[in-house]
């Protein structure tokens, strides 16, 4: 116990971006992830007793203190993410013990970079390290979306745990989400780079609509189930499938259906397009998916689509789409190198005159998964 105590582990926890593909991962379909360069970071450290965790997040200047042996999620809370973390590692494993961890973070919270993830999968990757828990990645994943699930409420995909653990620099993820094969797209974009842009609004209905939205996807396979067989989820279905039901299944629906189909087709094209660097054919591909996003699946929001029409109408800009799960977050730009800080500024001013908030440009580059610092 005494060696524990000592014993010091060092972690950075990255959030992700998604080049395109959204709300597919939950209907087992394709996504094109990476993680991102701003993190979190974790400081972990055994402190010699039986089950008491302490978590500090520096940012928010407030701790938790946790025993093992009485796991409940609390309302409300960040700690849901941390007790979901150790519930699924003790539920592995034995050799989970008492540890104070503090952490910071770069990451802007609720902004669809999935700070949730980075909090999970840190604290998973460095426990997992502290006391040589030997679980895999693979299990570090799963565990982490089971806390999201169960202990945040929110039925979240397998992408952002997937990217925040598997990331690469320079590099985006080809997903699988089925089967969890993946394949590293180098980020080829030629002269063009990736800007974000914080609309600084989140939605109070942004989780009660995602888990929604998951109930209808869960429909629109039943619907299809009726008529076609080898339909386990929405990405088993083809497109001349989903018209077949045009006019019988409610809109609604069908429109939700649509969008899932063609995203996915839009995500292998995204990575084809990053192969044979075509920036001008990926551009148009995360325009699309946004106009999806809008009118098909209904997860956009008044301020995303102001900041991606008005990204469209300026110089340098190849496309635009909200990102991540809706209802506010950032929006992702493909803008021309000598137009980003130009584009950024022009966003800045639009918005602040359109909707009277400050809206927060940055550019992203995909970075490393979760790692052990020095
Ligand atoms: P996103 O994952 O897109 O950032 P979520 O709503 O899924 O948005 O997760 C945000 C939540 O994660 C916050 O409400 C908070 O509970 C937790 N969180 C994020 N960053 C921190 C932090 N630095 N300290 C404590 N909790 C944090
Ligand atoms: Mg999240």
């Amino acid at each position: 116990m005494e060696t524990d105590n000592a014993a010091a582990v060092h972690v950075a926890a990255p959030g992700r971006i998604n080049l395109i593909g959204e709300h597919t991962d939950y209907n087992d379909g394709f996504v094109l992830p990476a993680a991102t360069g701003l993190h979190m970071q974790f400081r972990l450290q055994a402190n010699g007793s039986p089950g008491q965790c302490r978590c500090f997040s520096e940012t928010l200047q407030e701790g938790v203190s946790v025993d093992l042996g009485d796991l409940q999620a609390r309302k409300g809370s960040w700690a849901n993410y941390a007790i979901g973390v150790l519930h699924g590692l003790s539920g592995r494993t034995g050799g989970l013990k008492g540890f104070d961890a503090r952490f910071s973070s770069t990451l802007p919270a609720g902004a669809g970079l999935s700070s949730s993830a980075a909090l999970e999968c840190g604290l998973a990757f460095g426990l997992n390290a502290l006391f040589g828990l030997g679980l895999e990645p693979a299990e570090l994943i799963a565990l982490c979306q089971e806390a999201e699930h169960e202990f945040a409420g929110t039925r979240c995909g397998i992408m952002d745990q997937f990217a925040a653990t598997m990331g690469k620099k320079n590099h985006f993820i080809l997903l699988d989400c089925r089967s969890l094969e993946h394949r590293y797209i180098p980020s080829r974009l030629g002269a063009y780079r990736l800007l974000l842009v914080n609309s600084r609004v989140t939605h109070s209905l942004a989780g009660s609509a995602y888990n929604q939205r998951r109930r209808e996807c869960e429909e629109g396979v039943r619907w299809l189930q009726g008529r076609f067989s080898g339909i386990r989820s929405l990405r088993d279905a083809g497109m001349e499938q989903v018209e077949s039901f045009k006019g019988e299944m409610p809109e609604r629906l069908w429109n939700r259906c649509r969008y899932v189909v063609e995203e996915n087709l839009r995500v292998l094209e995204a990575a084809d397009a990053l192969l044979a660097s075509d920036p001008e054919k990926l551009g148009g591909l995360l325009s699309a998916s946004h106009e999806g996003l809008r009118h098909l699946y209904e997860v956009s929001c008044p301020e995303l689509d102001f900041l991606a029409d008005t990204a469209l109408s300026l110089p340098g800009v190849l496309g635009a789409r909200m990102m991540g799960g809706g209802f506010g977050g950032c929006t992702l730009n493909l803008v021309h190198e000598d137009a980003l800080e130009a584009v950024g500024e022009e966003l800045k001013k639009a918005y602040k005159k359109g909707f009277g908030r400050d809206a927060d440009p940055f550019e992203v580059t995909p970075g490393d998964g979760v790692r052990l610092l020095p």
